[in-house]
């Protein structure tokens, strides 16, 4: 396999090589734990056309660059904490062990080569001492990255991130010596933003002849605001929403003429990746782990606290069930690798039929990833089909305990079903992997406590659990519903913040956000056996992890 170590990657291109069309960028930060799908199937379709594409995963090559000993020690200073200095001695022997099948062995080990490199990430304070990155985020103390006036200032040079020394002194030359004709950087987090609009600065800077795309779910969660108040974002030519499939190959065929600043998709999806260019062994994860997709967007679409209920960015589109098995049949040849990732919002059904159809080819294959808790799960023998396929882990949003909360979110889920579900799983031996929400528009103390009852008749069948309190998407109509008739509405958060995603919750019947945080802290956490859950949950890396440390499971998949 290809490693970024022994400079084999497709970027490393010889001086003379001729210049590209385009180079597809997947900026810091996000888990470092697999290579990007959305690039990959980019790459792939942009290929399949015969455009001269490239891509960088600058995400792990800035990780890579920062979780390194001496650069770790001067940036601590001369006397840093002890837990610092310690993991700076400890970084490359962790990230050896991280990387390492044994890894998945000792729980106890790997928690504590995590919590190294989490340490020694934490030397980078940047210019303003006021950043902070660990394995799973980024954030920068004095910009928001829903502020276009602070976009604007780090796009032009004003401000610095912590990544600009890996930018300038790495990534932008070898960009120069490829001379693209254009780059393409996709935002999906909010801990992406700042880096990648001071990334298109740089690059805008370096070659100002080179055409500079933005695209991605973040860009596309912008589209209302960006419309409506049309706002043009610094350093950027155009910016693409929804699917990049179409607008690249749009772009490239128009020889990137002014196609206008705002660029809408069509409906064009790929779903074969191509992975050519990630190094593959690099990645932060005890076996290499390749994410594919079966579906772009939700087929169920409903909850009215979600995204992709309520202003989802992509049109549904679904693959083929019937071949998608052989899509993981070639990716495990064509890589070497076992394990995979689906990174659907909710695997379709006919998808996870077809997959558990396939059960005896697919043999020696790991899968998971999120799920409804669909009715079809209510048979025993269609769980055990799955297992068989390989399926290691189901993703499942539970929300909460209570029917009433539930049929107010619009979650189409029974909860005696999902009791039986949870039955199901845990004797087929497919571990859950179960969402939990509180702090929802009109939840009372007593769904609060119905979620708590769940949990706890059902902890000896979930896997592992993600206990949050919600975000409640500004398009939502749900807080409008009220729980207890109250009229809930209220302005989207950050009214100085014309692209941020959220709005307010108000507290209803004295509860709120507050109250949900405590009882979370106070009553879930406090539970041992919930409590025990949330212990065996892997540190940082979470679901992207969790399936190498099921209960019971050997290595192998
Ligand atoms: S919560 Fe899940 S099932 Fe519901 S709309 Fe969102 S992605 Fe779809």
């Amino acid at each position: 396999m290809m490693s970024a170590r022994d400079g084999s990657g497709d970027m490393d291109r010889a001086a003379g090589a001729p210049p590209i069309d385009i180079l597809l960028i997947h900026p810091p930060a996000v888990k470092p734990a697999e290579p990007p799908l959305g690039t990959a199937v980019l790459l792939s379709r942009l290929r399949g056309r015969g455009v001269r594409a490239e891509a960088v995963d600058a995400n792990l090559e800035a990780y890579l660059h920062l979780l390194d000993g001496p650069r770790i020690e001067a940036a601590a200073g001369a006397s840093p904490p002890t837990a610092l200095h310690r993991a700076a001695r400890n970084v490359s022997r962790s990230l050896a062990f991280l990387r390492s099948l044994p890894a998945a062995g000792s729980f106890r080990r790997y928690v504590s080569a995590v919590r190294h490199l989490d340490a020694g990430l934490s030397a980078y304070r940047g210019e303003s001492g006021s950043e902070r990155l660990t394995l799973g985020d980024y954030a920068h103390g004095g910009l928001s990255e829903f502020s276009p006036a602070d976009l604007a200032r780090v796009a032009s040079g004003g401000e610095s991130t912590l990544f600009s020394p890996y930018f300038r002194n790495d990534l932008l030359p070898r960009i120069a010596r490829m001379r693209p004709r254009a780059v393409a950087i996709s935002v999906h987090y909010r801990h992406q933003v700042l880096p990648a609009f001071e990334l298109a600065g740089m690059v805008r800077a370096a070659l100002p002849g080179t055409r500079l795309y933005g695209g991605g779910g973040m860009f596309s969660s912008w589209k209302n605001a960006l419309l409506r108040s049309g706002l043009r974002l610094p350093a950027f030519d155009g910016i693409g929403f929804g699917p990049g499939e179409t607008v690249l190959s749009f772009l490239v065929a128009g020889g990137f003429a002014d196609a206008g600043y705002h660029l809408e998709a069509g409906g064009e999806v790929e779903f074969h990746p191509d992975y050519g260019f990630a190094p593959l062994p690099d990645y932060l994860s005890p076996e290499p782990v390749l994410p594919v997709a079966s579906s772009r967007g939700c087929y169920y679409r409903k909850c009215a606290f979600c995204p992709e209920g309520v202003a989802p960015t992509h049109p549904y589109a679904e693959s083929d069930p019937a071949t998608f098995p052989d899509l993981l049949l070639d990716m495990a040849r064509k890589y070497g690798v076992r394990r995979f990732h689906l990174t659907d919002n909710a695997i379709p059904v006919r998808v996870l039929r077809s997959v558990a159809e396939r059960g005896e080819r697919l043999r020696g294959i790991s899968w998971h990833g999120f799920a409804r808790f669909g009715r079809e799960l209510l048979d025993p023998g269609f769980a055990a089909s799955l297992a068989a396929s390989g399926c290691s882990m189901l993703q499942l949003g539970l929300e909460s305990g209570s029917q009433a909360l539930l049929d107010r979110m619009g979650k189409g889920t029974r909860v005696e079903e999902a009791s039986a579900i949870l039955r199901n799983l845990s004797r087929a031996g497919i571990d859950a992997y179960v969402y939990v929400m509180l702090g929802a528009p009109g939840e009372t103390e007593r769904d609060a406590e119905r979620t708590h009852s769940f949990l706890s008749e059902h902890a000896g069948e979930i896997g592992f659990l993600n206990l949050s309190i919600l975000n409640l998407p500004r398009d939502a109509a749900f807080a409008d519903r009220g729980g207890d008739g109250s009229t809930a509405g209220g302005e989207p958060r950050g009214e100085d913040d014309p692209l941020g995603l959220y709005r307010p919750i108000p507290e209803s019947g004295g509860w709120g956000r507050a109250q949900a945080r405590r009882f979370l802290r106070r009553r879930l956490l406090c539970d041992p056996a919930i409590r025990a859950i949330a212990a065996r949950t892997p540190p940082w890396f979470t679901s992207n992890h969790a399936f190498f440390f099921r209960r019971g499971a050997a290595q192998a998949p």
